[in-house]
């Protein structure tokens, strides 16, 4: 065959194999032209995951060999139970699939955790916790009971682990690409606004207290990780924070977000999840958006919480 025809044979193919696979295309094309429209590292040079940022392939011979463990904890109280459903069955689809992960599921309803069907590797352990008549204490208290449960039971045991809010559902890809010794995702509400317009304390009188002129990033209390020991550290200073401002009857903005923003803002998180790992279902799709992981769920306030 003359190289024209082989090279014509050969784009035929190619074109036939694009139009198959529509998700190919688009890896395709954003490998080629890279992400220039966002932000990919930080100031102090940590990685914001995007797609198109990250060779999965790569990443996953690093940590498959490792054969390391996630831990992942989701408190559901009183009638938050009723996302556990959801987000159980569609993390098995695509949270870090093919890797260890123990769910610790915290709730003060254990007869409502729903039956999922667990892939091999991956465990699920309910602890029976006392649930508050304020939706703030039961949101807040999460970090002192992340604190026991690191000291107990993660602590040079597991290699990474995640909080995880169980109001939220996954819709596509989150793997080891996500792995780093201490992570923040990007709130999608305040991505792109300026340090002025991010909703920090900005009390003095809060230990969550951060300046106007301070600030870099505005982060989701919906989802953090890291190594054990470093998110040890994190929810540690914040639940000492929380007793303080408790202590001088103080509550900050966004309770326990408020301390985790100021927490980042002095301790930097290594590695950066863009809005793809925590996105709203509210909120209307931005091109940059190139995909959406993992998101909020849509709920009536009023209804589901015990104080409103
Ligand atoms: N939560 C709970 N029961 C409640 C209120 C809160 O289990 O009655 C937990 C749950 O894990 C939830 C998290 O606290 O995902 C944060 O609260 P919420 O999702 O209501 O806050 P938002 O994301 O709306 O700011
Ligand atoms: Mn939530």
């Amino acid at each position: 065959m003359k190289w024209k025809e082989k090279w014509r044979s050969n784009m035929r193919t190619v074109t036939l194999r694009l139009r198959q696979n529509p998700y190919l295309s688009l890896t395709i094309i954003i490998s080629l032209v890279g992400r220039s429209d966002v932000d990919t590292t930080s100031q102090w040079l940590a990685p914001i995951v995007w797609e198109g940022t990250f060779d999965l392939k790569m990443i996953d011979s690093i940590y498959k060999p490792q054969n390391i463990t996630v831990a992942t904890t989701i408190f559901a109280l009183g009638k938050y139970t009723r996302f556990l459903k959801d987000l159980l069955e569609s993390a098995e689809k695509h949270f870090l699939v093919g890797y260890r992960v123990h769910y610790y599921l915290f709730t003060d309803l254990p007869d409502q955790v729903p039956l999922v069907k667990l892939s091999e590797g991956r465990k699920l352990s309910v602890i029976k916790t006392e649930s508050s008549n304020r939706w703030q204490e039961i949101s807040l208290r999460r970090m002192e009971r992340i604190e026991k449960l690191i000291e107990e039971k993660l602590l040079h045991k597991v290699d990474y682990m995640f909080s995880l809010d169980v109001d939220s559902k996954f819709y596509a890809h989150w793997g080891a690409e996500s792995l780093a010794d201490l992570v923040g995702v990007v709130h999608a509400w305040f991505f792109g606004s300026s340090t002025q317009q991010f909703p920090y304390e900005r009390r003095p009188e809060s230990q969550a207290y951060i300046p106007y002129d301070e600030g870099d990033y505005y982060y989701g209390g919906a989802v953090f990780g890291g190594r054990p020991e470093k998110v040890l550290k994190l929810v540690q200073t914040c639940r000492k924070n929380l007793d303080i401002d408790r202590a001088n009857q103080i509550e900050a903005l966004w309770q326990e977000e408020s301390h985790l923003n100021k927490y980042f803002l002095y301790n930097k998180p290594t590695k950066l999840l863009s809005p793809e790992y925590l996105w709203d279902d509210i909120k209307k799709r931005r091109s940059f958006m190139k995909v959406v992981r993992f998101t909020q769920v849509v709920k009536n306030y009023a209804e589901i919480r015990p104080n409103h």
